[in-house]
């Protein structure tokens, strides 16, 4: 049986996948089982920070493998101690614990807002404020958190002590603290999966001051948004916040599994000893990506990723088939005319992968697409829509 036959019969149907099986690439370019050449503008949902197969990425995942492919948490580990020394340096964060997923990063946040809590005021402050449109994870907890109730079908009872509040409405979200024992608020300063919707600076701003007024810990999940996507280091850095704690994965280990909590001087020692761990958590291997990726996030990337935003914007932006384009960074969502995923569906025929988020298409390219494909890329999309 060819691929798409095994897949169907062996694997639960839980994806609606695209037709084609990606087999190889170089960068930006990939190319599928037919050897047909795509430029790829969804990295595997932010994943593949500088590509496929990148060969700064593969010598430093690829040394790793070669001396140590894992060790358990029962040992140290330079890779992992590193990666941490990494994250807590360019955000002024004082710990971190490294799990394999965006989903299980988000599970120790909502852990140490509780344990937070239940340490500062009382075992029934547990309550976590998320938002309508929010995506946090498929786990039952981050599920839970997840403010979109097409998500919860089937799956109840749901984990108590989540409360959705909307976004911009801070009047909703002071008047759920004052009437239910608050221990965080978690947002996305950019909803990715709910449409690429950029949250507003006042809002976030006065999230912030809230959240401190009442010692309530600010979790800010940079699952999607982080590790250069938005033209910074994190997102938050673009709305001058300081969290309490932040989460990260997807674009973090380049293209391997990782994922990690980032905790700031509040709740630095929140989760002691046998609080929380994880088998595979600080993987070396997974480690060696995260850390070169890591080191090749600097000012330069960063503002070629602004520039790149720029040009996108600019190029889309009011065009005949286009109704918004929205996002921050190499982030975007373009809400067109024609339904998205005929649109999608075109431009992979044209050969430019895209992926979807909502009714919109949705951009996440490498952070060092070349300039040349990007404007072929974006050339195929006014054509399409
Ligand atoms: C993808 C995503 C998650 C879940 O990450 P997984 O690695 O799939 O568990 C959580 N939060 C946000 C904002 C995401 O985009």
């Amino acid at each position: 049986m060819d691929t798409k036959a095994l897949d169907k019969q062996y694997i639960m149907g839980t994806y609606g996948r695209f037709p084609l099986e990606i087999v190889s690439g170089k960068g930006s370019l990939v190319y599928d089982e037919n050897g047909k050449e795509y430029i790829d503008l969804g990295t595997g949902i932010a994943v593949n920070t500088f590509g496929i197969a990148d060969d700064e990425w593969v010598e430093a995942v690829t040394a790793q493998l070669m001396k140590c492919q894992h060790t358990s948490n029962l040992y140290y580990s330079e890779p992992c101690a590193k990666v941490a020394e990494a994250l807590c340096t360019r955000t002024g964060m004082k710990k971190v614990f490294f799990g394999n997923s965006g989903a299980e990063a988000n599970e120790c946040a909502i852990k140490i807002a509780r344990a937070y809590a239940a340490e500062k005021k009382d075992r029934d402050t547990y309550f976590i404020i998320t938002f309508k449109n929010s995506f946090h994870g498929r786990t039952i907890t981050t599920l839970s958190a997840t403010g979109q109730d097409v998500f919860h079908v089937d799956f109840t009872p749901l984990t108590e002590g989540f409360l959705y509040a909307e976004v911009g409405d801070i009047e909703g979200v002071e008047r759920f603290i004052a009437e239910n024992k608050v221990a965080g608020i978690m947002l996305e300063t950019v909803q990715g999966e709910g449409g690429v919707v950029p949250m507003p600076l006042s809002f976030v701003r006065s999230l912030e001051k809230l959240a401190k007024e009442n010692d309530i810990l600010l979790i800010v999940d940079e699952v999607q948004t982080g590790n250069g996507r938005t033209g910074e280091l994190y997102s938050y850095m673009n709305y001058g916040i300081t969290p309490d704690v932040v989460t990260t994965a997807k674009g973090l280990g380049g293209g391997l599994p990782i994922g990690a909590c980032l905790v700031g001087e509040k709740a630095e020692f929140t989760l002691g000893l046998g609080k929380h761990g994880s088998t595979f958590g600080g993987n070396p291997v997974a480690a060696a990506g995260a850390l070169n990726v890591l080191s090749r996030i600097d000012r330069d990337l960063l503002d070629g990723v602004k520039a790149k935003s720029e040009y996108i914007f600019k190029s889309l932006e009011g065009k005949k088939g286009i109704e918004s384009v929205t996002g921050l960074g190499l982030m975007i969502g373009i809400k067109t005319v024609r339904d998205a995923s005929e649109v999608i569906t075109e431009l992979r025929e044209k050969g430019v992968l895209a992926i979807k988020a909502k009714d919109k298409v949705r951009l996440l390219p490498a952070l060092n697409i070349p300039m040349p494909l990007l404007e072929k890329a974006v050339n195929t999309i006014l054509e399409v829509v």
